[in-house]
């Protein structure tokens, strides 16, 4: 078992689970309790967590923003999604960005499997900006006929720190947990360029300050050092991607306390093959340099001693893969680094560390079963047939030993 602290693993330990959380580590179990036997070579990690997904986008991405599907299938895509992400060991994810508290609350609600679900809603954006994926002809007025109420809704533009200001409250009225701001060009971006900042620091800072009187957070996708030192300057407290963070960058992040998740996983996706996901080809240009960019920028935060989480990022088609992430930041630092990122960094980041993320009395019962040991052979990570088995508040909703 490893706990998700870092600790080095321990060989052969109970965990009591009583009432959906973890009563006692070690000791005989007691009389009449079900015993799941987890000897034979199997490895006891806490349930996964990836602080980067987008439930909302898990269909055809070009047949999807073209209304070339009906709402059924939208649907079905994204409940599907739900499902192989808890059978692939992620008992909670940060969504950032496409869905609204519908799909949260019939997951939390039990009526389909899925993980816990923290979610931001829409992303935030300016018109034209990373997150309007209208096609370069459609009238931005037609833009939120893309929503789908209670199930979708990609992005909400902003142009004005009132508008923000409306846009966000309208987020949370919808059941967002935290904001997300598009405050850099994007990789999958039709109108601007990765270099380009979005927002201005006044429009940030109107989101921030909402958020702020709700108890939450903001994070902002940001490829650009410029982007991110306005949205630092606003006070947003996360950056996804970070591609540009330098050691000077870091500094100012780790002075700040602002977190940096890198998505490793949608770059190395869309260098492979961008029409896989709906894309054009194209795109896979974009990618280049966000690759070695977050390589490096994953070494600067590290340096610097910002907190650096894990999100896969997918988008698109089969995201049944969200474990590379942890085979990719276990290339790129260590198995056991991977899994401290997804696990307990990642609950710190979403604010939840007293819920989850190790393997600590009081904590809920989230736990992942591994046939083998990932931190002596990564690769099991994102192999769901090596999850054998799945706890979920106390509770197996998988078993495969
Ligand atoms: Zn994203």
């Amino acid at each position: 078992m490893a706990d998700g602290t870092g600790a080095d693993p321990v060989i052969g330990q109970t965990v009591f689970i009583e009432d959906g959380r973890i009563a006692r580590l070690g000791g005989e179990p007691p009389a009449g309790a079900e015993v799941v036997d987890l000897s034979g070579g199997m490895t006891l990690l806490p349930g996964l967590i990836d602080a980067h997904v987008h439930l909302g986008i898990s269909s055809d991405i070009g047949a999807d923003t073209g209304y070339g599907l009906p709402v059924a299938e939208i649907a079905a895509d994204m409940f599907a999604n739900c499902a192989q992400t808890l059978d692939a060991g992620f008992t909670t994810v940060r969504d950032t960005g496409g869905i609204d508290g519908g799909l949260a609350g019939v997951v939390a609600k039990g009526k389909i499997p899925g993980p816990r679900i923290l979610q931001c809603g829409p992303v935030h954006c300016q018109t034209g900006g990373h997150g309007h994926l209208a096609a370069a002809w459609e009238p931005t007025h037609l833009w939120d006929g893309h929503g789908i109420p209670g199930l979708r809704h990609l992005a909400m533009l902003s142009d004005s720190p009132d508008q923000m200001r409306g846009n966000v409250r309208e987020a949370f009225r919808r059941g967002a947990d935290f904001l997300k701001l598009c405050v850099t060009g994007g990789v999958v971006s039709y109108h601007d360029e990765l270099s380009d900042t979005q927002f201005t620091v006044d429009e940030i800072r109107v989101a921030v300050e909402e958020a702020t009187a709700r108890g939450t957070y903001v994070t902002v996708h940001a490829h650009n050092n410029a982007g991110l030192r306005n949205a630092i300057e606003a006070g947003a407290r996360c950056v996804e991607h970070g591609t540009e963070i330098d050691d000077e960058m870091a500094a100012l992040m780790a002075e700040r306390d602002v977190a940096h998740v890198p998505t490793l996983t949608v770059v190395r996706d869309l260098l492979d093959d961008a029409t896989r996901h709906g894309l054009p080809a194209e795109l896979a240009q974009r990618a280049q340099g966000a690759w070695q960019g977050q390589i490096d920028a994953i070494h600067a935060s590290r340096a610097a001693g910002v907190r650096v989480g894990l999100g896969a990022d997918l988008i698109g088609p089969d995201q049944g893969h969200r474990g590379d992430e942890l085979v990719l930041r276990a290339e790129v630092e260590s198995p056991m680094a991977a899994l401290v990122a997804a696990t307990s960094v990642n609950a710190g980041i979403l604010g939840i560390a007293d819920e989850v993320g190790t393997i600590e009395v009081g904590k809920r019962a989230d736990l992942v079963a591994f046939a083998g040991d990932p931190l002596s052979a990564p690769e099991l990570f994102a192999d769901r047939d090596a999850v054998v088995l799945v706890v979920q508040n106390g509770r197996i909703v998988k078993d495969r030993r």
